[in-house]
């Protein structure tokens, strides 16, 4: 085979500009020009923990930490190391059970909350989210899932059917049975669950995408009685909400709740590795898959491989030995704090939410004339952040307006800090929304024609 390949040496070394056109040709043009206009066409080429480096050796404080995947930080030292110890392993051999899968299970069922005791490995959120409504499909014999309005779970099509509708449209047919409730509302779900027919309930303990939503206090136990009064199996999706993230191990601990099911992935890599996986009681999975010719219907060619479990066994041991959700929720405290200060002070942001480290900020809508308003001021604020401040954040994927602060789990007070004291500068240099508004426009403008800066 005569093949002209790029080797790795060449692809760590490419300019920024042949990054660019890379990307434009052969993965997301579209996408690119949405980095582009954010500020996100650069070529970051080192990270340690809260921190990313440009090839201009610019620094930035990474306080968007992958959506609730870095709750170590980028690249951890005794996560590589661990990676590193295990590199001699067979990695993925599909005909033994997995040495370290077996002892990172164990371990999550020390951690999880209630009698969740049997895991199921796989690579990411979403296939986790599906495994999860399988499970509860074979488990009940029932065929309904019920969700909550606003949420995000992924984009497969199964996570995708107990998804958010914008996401949804194009892709219809999706999974028949899937039914909506407001979140937060625990009357409706009562309602909806008195049919006696959903295999499963699925919520996210905070809404993450949906833009920072906390439901009321006791809404997840109390979802928890009514699953279980009407057979219905609880899933508690802590994807983004797990691993210390809210001040807890889990979310759903805020309110002594104990699910059936219980979807994870993202942090659970810390950062460093694809995985996800979900966790159930013995009683579900028993009724699930509990013969020999029930064992292997639903499985994974690279779930529990040993690189990916040895690094989830080791960043479970530094999140507990450093007690990083205690930190997450003192400096989620000191941050929400703050950014309630900026919200009285200057009138652009509506409402600051959220727990432990998983904080949004909504922004008024600046209606700028009469029939266009400015929805996207939040992805505005965040362009700042970032070309001025060296600050990464984003906005929530289903709620625009929202900017999301969700940084390492190891942030101190000097970071918190400086992000709440940077957009506090933004909000008074900017005088009001109309003052960010027109700045950013010109900002994405000359980007867009190609004046740099
Ligand atoms: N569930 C929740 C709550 C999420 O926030 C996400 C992703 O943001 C997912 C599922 C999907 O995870 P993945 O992107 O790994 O498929």
């Amino acid at each position: 085979m005569d093949y002209e390949l790029i080797n790795l040496e060449d692809a760590m070394k490419a300019s920024r500009k042949e990054v660019i056109e890379r990307y434009r040709k052969h993965l997301n043009p579209e996408l690119a020009s949405l980095l582009a206009m954010l500020g996100y066409d650069r070529k970051f080429v080192k990270a340690e923990g809260f921190r990313i480096f440009d090839d201009g050796g610019k620094e930035y404080l990474d306080f968007l930490a992958g959506y609730g995947t870095l709750n170590l930080g980028h690249n951890h030292p005794e996560l590589m190391e661990a990676l590193r110890k295990v590199s001699e392993m067979p990695n993925v051999f599909q005909a033994s059970m997995g040495v370290i899968a077996a002892s990172l299970a164990e371990n999550l069922a020390r951690i999880t909350p209630g009698d969740l005791n049997k895991t199921f490995f796989c690579n990411s959120g979403a296939e986790a989210v599906d495994g999860a409504l399988k499970l509860a499909r074979i488990s009940t014999g029932r065929k309904k899932f019920l969700y909550t309005q606003n949420s995000f779970h992924g984009k497969t099509f199964g996570a995708l059917s107990v998804t958010v509708r914008k996401y949804q449209d194009p892709f219809r047919p999706l999974l028949p049975e899937c039914y909506s409730v407001p979140f937060g509302d625990d009357k409706a779900l009562a309602q909806e669950l008195k049919k006696g027919d959903y295999a499963a309930f699925i919520v996210e303990p905070i809404q993450g995408e949906g833009g920072i939503i906390e439901p009321p206090s006791g809404y997840l136990k109390e979802a928890e009685n009514l699953c279980r009064e009407n057979g219905t199996l609880l899933i508690a999706d802590e994807v983004q909400t797990g691993f210390g993230r809210t001040g807890k191990m889990f979310a759903v601990e805020h309110d002594g709740a104990s699910p059936d099911i219980m979807t994870m992935a993202k942090s659970l890599g810390g950062g460093v590795m694809p995985i996800g996986a979900y966790i159930a009681t013995d009683e579900v999975w028993q009724r699930g898959y509990g013969d020999r010719n029930k064992c292997i219907l639903h499985t994974s060619t690279f779930g529990g491989n040993t690189f990916a479990c040895a690094v989830a066994l080791k960043a479970i041991e530094v999140l507990v030995r450093d007690n990083l959700a205690e930190n997450a929720r003192r400096m989620g405290e000191r941050l929400h704090k703050k950014l309630d200060g900026i919200a009285d002070e200057h009138k652009l942001i509506k409402e600051v939410r959220g727990k432990g480290l998983m904080i949004g900020a909504e922004f008024y809508e600046p209606k700028l004339a009469k029939g266009f308003s400015v929805e996207y001021l939040a992805g505005m604020v965040s362009g700042i952040l970032l070309q001025e401040y060296g600050v990464i954040t984003a906005y929530t994927m289903n709620n625009p307006n929202v900017i999301r602060f969700e940084p390492p789990l190891t942030v101190g007070e000097r970071e918190v800090d400086y992000v709440a004291e940077s957009l506090e500068n933004v909000c008074k240099r900017q005088k009001g929304l109309l003052g960010v508004t027109l700045d950013i426009g010109k900002k994405m403008l000359r980007r867009r024609m190609g004046f740099g800066e």
